[in-house]
């Protein structure tokens, strides 16, 4: 493992540069109701308003843009039922590139449909009875298309730092940086870009409190594993944290904090009402963190970055209802 060339700050410069033109330079939000409440300055990132509805598309976008004469030929395949696929497949489309999207066969019509609209290929598979991976390699090894996966690859990673670096350009250094937590290319992506333009700033993963692998992991030293955990925030059912992700979490991160479904639900009612903001409960991570803590926030310049706004609308009406 001491192997691998971790992403630096002149990759996320690069991919920058790659997505100039093509992703969104996301609205950067404030709230004087926010404000008040924090006693503090608080800057919301909104890559709920990205492209496709999710940061995603940048990591995407970086990946593929990187793809040589061979690759761009044979395609690209990706596994996924949620914001990854369709990244994945409005990229490939963006540069004329074939895209496979392989999803479980009970995934949400919506996102199907959502996935082929892009124009991805979707490829459907019985979760109980086939085994993905196998699906995976085949594709990857009879027709030689390229595997890329939603957060354990430096270019993904160093797309999805852009976000962050946008943020520190627009608004300068800040106090405290909270950023959601799945598999951990967000938040890897986001310390680099931490680490070069605001290196006192204090930087926080947010997962969900069912599923806290990446704080188990933050604070043993080692990767640990964990079942699927049962939560809201279906973009963060990750199981552990990356091979490339870890060590810069590892590195540059100051904490790893959790938030319950509740207080996401609180999060998302708070932003819609007020904010005019739809956000997906994974998205509401950072924000449901940053508002535990918030007497620790008093007088400070606080970041919170927004990862998705992609929830059906029957699901985010009864969430609210509830
Ligand atoms: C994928 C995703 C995350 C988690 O990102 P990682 O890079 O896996 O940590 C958070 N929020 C949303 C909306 C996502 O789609």
């Amino acid at each position: 493992m001491n192997t691998l060339t971790l992403p630096t700050y002149a990759d996320v410069t690069a991919a920058a540069a790659r997505l100039q033109g093509h992703a969104h330079k996301t609205p950067i939000l404030t709230s004087r109701t926010v404000n008040e409440a924090f006693g503090a300055e608080v800057f919301f990132k909104c890559e709920n308003l990205q492209r496709m509805g999710a940061f995603k598309f940048r990591g995407a976008f970086n990946a593929l843009s990187r793809f040589d004469e061979r690759q761009r030929r044979t395609g690209v395949v990706a596994f996924s039922s949620g914001n990854h696929a369709q990244a994945v497949a409005l990229s490939a489309r963006l540069l004329g590139i074939p895209a496979t999207i392989v999803m479980p066969h009970d995934a949400p019509a919506a996102k199907l449909a959502a996935t082929r609209g892009y124009g991805g290929q979707v490829v459907v598979y019985d979760r109980y009875k086939e085994d993905r991976e196998q699906i995976g390699s085949d594709l990857a090894s009879r027709q030689g298309m390229t595997l890329i996966p939603p957060y354990d690859h430096p270019d993904v990673i160093a797309g999805q730092g852009t976000a962050a670096k946008e943020l520190f350009e627009e608004v300068g250094a800040l106090d405290a940086l909270f950023v959601c937590l799945g598999g951990g290319g967000l938040l890897a992506g986001s310390a680099l870009s931490t680490r070069a333009l605001a290196p006192g700033c204090r930087l926080y993963g947010v997962e969900p409190e069912a599923g806290n692998d990446g704080q188990q992991s933050f604070r043993s030293g080692t990767i640990v594993h964990i079942d699927t955990p049962q939560t809201i925030a279906d973009g963060a059912q990750t199981q552990h944290l990356g091979n490339y992700t870890f060590p810069i979490i590892r590195r540059d991160v100051d904490d790893v904090l959790t938030a319950t479904d509740a207080q996401l639900v609180e999060c998302m009612r708070f932003a819609a009402s007020r904010m005019k903001l739809v956000i997906e409960p994974t998205g509401c991570l950072g924000f449901a963190a940053a508002r535990q803590m918030k007497d620790q926030l008093k007088g400070q310049r606080i970041g919170i970055l927004i990862s998705g706004g992609n929830v059906d609308m029957p699901r985010f009406c009864s969430l609210l209802a509830a």
